[in-house]
């Protein structure tokens, strides 16, 4: 018998109790009626930012008049992808470290699977907003670009370093029209080759909308 692919769910968990980012909206849900309470049906109301778990960032978020969410293109969010382990980096991911922690030649490996998700270990799957996490360096994300990536997806909460103001790294990304998702649970995923699934949710013009992230064996 041939065995199905294993799926790794990739998305984090939300709720009250998932950090958001520092002065952002946490995600909150209360219950309008409840059958207990005599209604015929159960039915909460959520308020949240859309960047609180796992998420698509829209280009939108960093500049105005970019593509909002409901125009992000789902050919990015679906198809072969490498999960690259870069938790010995403490400062930015370099080209040398990128190039160091995916075996065979760079090109080629993008070529293949042009969804590069990166994992930090830095990640609010477990119930803490890390201090600082790793970033891209210029370098990396413009030979990313060059070599046709269409999307970067992180464990960490941003794209960018957390104190950053001016996110040259979301700039850079999206100016090479390649899609961003943040807040990935890559704890348990190995390195290497999947096929990603990490459809946003078709919310007009925000500013980011929430994915549910899957990566399936190949
Ligand atoms: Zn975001």
């Amino acid at each position: 018998m041939t065995r199905e692919p294993r799926l790794y769910d990739i998305s984090v968990t939300v709720n009250r109790d998932t950090p958001e980012w520092p002065g952002d909206s946490a995600f909150a849900s209360e219950w309008s009626t409840t059958i207990s309470g005599g209604d015929s049906v159960n039915v909460s109301v959520m308020r949240s930012s859309p960047h609180v778990g796992t998420h698509a960032d829209a280009p939108l978020h960093v500049r105005d008049g970019w593509p909002g969410s409901h125009e992000l293109p789902l050919d990015a969010f679906c198809g072969r992808a490498i999960v690259v382990d870069v938790t010995r980096s403490d400062g930015p991911i370099t080209l040398a470290l990128l190039a160091a922690s995916m075996p065979g030649d760079l090109a080629e490996r993008i070529g293949r699977s042009p969804r590069v998700l990166l994992k930090t270990g830095r990640t609010i799957a477990t119930g803490h907003f890390p201090e600082e996490w790793p970033t891209l360096s210029e370098e990396c994300a413009r030979a990313l670009l060059g070599h046709g990536a269409r999307l970067v997806g992180v464990d960490c909460p941003s794209v960018d370093e957390r104190k950053s103001k001016s996110l040259p790294v979301h700039h850079m990304l999206f100016s090479g029209n390649a899609c961003l998702l943040e807040n990935l649970d890559l704890r348990r995923v190995p390195a290497g080759d999947y096929e990603l699934m990490a459809f946003p949710l078709k919310l007009m013009g925000m500013d980011a909308a929430p994915v549910r992230a899957v990566l399936r064996e190949i």
